[in-house]
């Protein structure tokens, strides 16, 4: 099939690179003419494993194209797929503008028949009203189908390749036939539904995601007054299949660019047909606090925190990717500059984008995770990357000033923490030295 994707961010760029994969025509549009002059010399603008070969395969095939020229690209399509932000605004809402902005050109390019399918997140009743949007601007035929996105940022080619399912909103059934074509490869899991309920289930799988995170974490925080062990707890949960493992590992909280934006937005869906969420409420204000869990472990251990030299383990709001929007890092590091504290920060990807966002004077950037240890009187680990766990804890302990680590995603074992001569600290688990 002949497609446009507009938004060439973590989900634009994977889909696209993940439907050319699959045979399809794919040009790939983004109004930032870096982002396009990357892309077409290979080079992907997000971190995302295994992306630049897909780029590159699908590209040199001339199956894949990238472009800032929408008219063209919406020209030479039957179907475009809407795949910009939907930012939070300051009351929680999301952010429309972006997808406004996107659907009046591809209504001022239409030269024809187009099915627009919106990807991008988005409050309940929204492909309705850029339906009508659309209507106002151009006489050509056309139809919104809902196809929210679940990939995880740093396993999303494999999630967008093999998803658990496949949602499709849509209010015209003639519609799906061509939707199961375009997707059947990734996918026979394909779930049909309206328009309203596909918007809704994106939102609710997020906010039921973020609610068992929070529902552990303060499970962790009690376990750690009552003298058990969290990491025991939700292995013991996650036994019970109506349970489950997943999102069951307690730490510093979630950060990233879609619980914490879809969560607020859930709550404001709800807030303007006279609703009150309060669950989700909860959820949002034990994930705010959660993060703090590391400034007050800090003072526990070093008493003063003005003076004292902090190293820092990730600032990715999660492994294997380089977005830092609402990483819990964000905060604690502001937080421990306004206190007066000399940082060692390292990250394996995302010290560049961090430092666009966060530097101060007080800031040492460091080539390696022992270079942040170094001379440090604690360390902090803020994100699970996988290299943080293979560390050599004695020899790390060895250059400290004071032996002090603070692992806000008990990553560190039993056996590990008790040969390394460290004071550890963790999340809702017992003391270990
Ligand atoms: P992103 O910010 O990484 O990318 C958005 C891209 O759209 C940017 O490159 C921007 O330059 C481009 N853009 C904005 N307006 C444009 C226009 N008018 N024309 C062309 N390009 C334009 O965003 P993202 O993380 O990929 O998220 C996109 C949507 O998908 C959001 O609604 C988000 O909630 C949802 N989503 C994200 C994830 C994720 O893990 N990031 C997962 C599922 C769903």
């Amino acid at each position: 099939m002949k497609l446009a994707v507009i938004g060439t961010g973590y989900v634009g760029l994977v889909s696209g690179v993940c439907f050319a994969e699959k045979g399809n025509h794919v040009i790939c549009v983004d109004s930032d003419v870096d982002k396009i002059n990357r892309l077409n010399q290979y080079e992907s603008p997000i971190y995302e494993p295994k992306i630049e070969a897909f780029i590159e395969r699908n590209l040199k095939a001339e199956r894949l194209e990238f472009t800032t020229d929408m008219s063209d690209a919406i020209r030479r399509s039957d179907i475009v797929i809407l795949a910009v932000g939907t930012p939070s605004m300051d009351n929680g809402a999301a952010d429309l503008s972006y997808i406004k902005a996107a659907v009046k050109e591809i209504a001022a390019a239409m030269d024809g028949y187009k099915i627009i399918l919106t990807k991008s997140t988005v409050p309940v009743g929204t492909n309705e009203m850029l339906a009508k949007l659309v209507a106002s601007l151009t006489d050509h035929p056309f139809d919104f189908v809902s196809a929210p996105e679940f990939l995880r940022e740093g396993t999303a080619i494999d999630d967008t390749l093999h998803p658990d399912r496949i949602v499709i909103g849509l209010d015209k059934n003639e519609l799906a036939a061509t939707m199961i074509a375009l997707h059947l490869s990734f996918s026979e899991q394909i779930f049909i539904t309206d328009i309203r309920s596909a918007e809704m289930i994106k939102y609710a799988s997020n906010a039921f995601l973020a609610t068992k995170i929070s529902f552990i974490n303060e499970i962790a925080n009690i376990c750690e007054k009552v003298g058990a062990d969290v990491m025991e707890v939700s292995k013991g949960m996650g036994l019970d299949r109506r349970i489950g493992s997943s999102f069951l590992q307690a730490g510093i909280g979630y950060g990233g660019s879609c619980f914490p934006k879809d969560t607020k937005a859930l709550i404001q869906i709800a807030g303007n047909v006279n609703y009150e969420f309060k669950l989700l409420q909860s959820v949002v204000e034990v994930n705010k606090g959660q993060r703090f869990q590391i400034i007050s472990k800090l003072r526990e251990s070093l008493h003063q925190l003005k003076g004292a030299t902090i190293g820092i383990w990730g600032l990715s709001f999660k492994p294997n990717t380089d977005d830092i929007r609402d990483a819990p890092s964000l905060e604690i590091i502001e937080l421990l500059v306004r206190e007066g504290a000399k940082l060692k920060l390292y990250d394996p990807i995302a010290m560049d984008k961090f430092k666009k966002v966060l530097d101060h004077p007080s800031i040492k950037w460091c080539k390696d995770a022992y270079a942040a240890a170094e001379g440090c009187d604690a360390v902090c680990l803020l994100t699970d990357w996988s290299e943080f766990s293979q560390i050599n804890l004695p020899r790390m302990a060895a250059t400290m000033q004071n032996r002090i680590l603070i692992d806000g995603r008990n990553v560190f074992s039993k056996d590990q923490i008790e040969s390394s001569g460290l004071e550890y600290y963790s999340i809702g688990r017992p003391l270990i030295n």
